[in-house]
């Protein structure tokens, strides 16, 4: 199962990247010397801050077993294999395959873009929460009937998400708490404020959003729906992206809220990386060296 690129790396040969891109986690200095091997790693000591590390101290991934797995789970992540499939490839339980999955999420759930060019596009979508398809023995205890969404009034709920993309192909997306302008300009922060035009179909809060940002937008009224005199104005990639990302969510059977930010960064990341995905990058990115480089943890 393995593809060239990877030929023998191993897992602590891939993740000593971080050591050589950051340094000491404690302190960031570079000036650090070989200090042994622990849980299958070399150990570093650094000379300036007196602490010692190893390339996974202080990213998700710091503690996970069996390195020797990391490789087929990321194979399995980049193959979208189902829970039960990647379970049976990593032999493990599907309630270790399911934990070890969202540990490798983490990092890349906020491995986002800081910032736009040219022409941005925008535009919100919406997930159902839904419990159906849950398999017993995964670490989420199941709403029942008459449980707490119940009394509410609603039995699953639609979470807004959204999303925003420029013409690069760099794309940032957020679950808002709330559909409004304050949940709009939390998370979206200064993504926009490189770019120079925005375009959507001209919902209130990301028009404000927008503007606040300085933009010019312009206000389509279907996906597809640009003017003749200006073709360039449309929002086709962005509503491509949620299409692509709703299609390949079906998989998964609706998931639970507080899970949605790592799969956002799961298809986030297979966007990002396209024919470049490999076990080696998957690897990267959930140590903090994902395809958008960030790599404070
Ligand atoms: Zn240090």
């Amino acid at each position: 199962m393995k593809r060239e690129e990877d030929g023998d790396e191993t897992v602590a040969s891939i993740v000593h990247r971080r050591v050589e891109v950051s340094g000491c986690p404690h302190c960031r200095s570079d000036e650090i010397v070989g200090w042994g091997r622990s849980d299958g790693l070399p150990r570093y000591r650094c000379k300036a801050c007196g602490k010692t590390f190893n390339a996974l101290t202080k990213t998700p991934m710091a503690g996970l077993h069996k390195k020797e797995e990391w490789l087929a789970h990321a194979e399995a992540m980049i193959d979208g294999a189902s829970l039960a499939k990647a379970a049976a490839r990593c032999s493990v339980h599907a309630t270790t395959a399911f934990r070890c999955r969202h540990r490798f999420l983490t990092a890349l759930s906020s491995d986002k873009p800081q910032s736009m060019r040219g022409i941005v596009e925008g535009d919100k979508m919406f997930v159902l929460e839904s419990f159906k398809g849950k398999r017993s023995g995964l670490p989420r205890p199941s709403r029942k009937r008459g449980g707490q969404a119940a009394k509410r009034g609603l039995s699953a709920e639609q979470i807004p998400i959204v999303v925003v993309r420029d013409r690069q192909g760099a794309t940032f997306d957020a679950v808002l708490p709330k559909l409004n302008r304050a949940s709009m300009a939390a998370a979206l922060g200064d993504v926009l404020a490189g770019a120079e035009t925005f375009c959507c179909d001209g919902g209130t809060s990301i028009v404000a959003c927008a503007r606040a940002a300085g933009l010019p937008v312009h206000v389509l009224s279907a996906p597809g729906g640009s003017r003749p005199d200006a073709p360039q104005f449309h929002i086709n990639n962005v509503n491509g992206y949620h299409g692509r990302f709703n299609e390949w969510m079906r998989r998964f059977h609706g998931v639970a809220t507080k899970n949605l930010p790592n799969y956002l960064g799961w298809r986030r990341a297979l966007e990002a990386l396209g024919q470049q995905a490999s076990p080696r990058r998957w690897i990267l990115g959930t140590v903090g060296l994902g395809p958008y480089q960030q790599i404070s943890l």
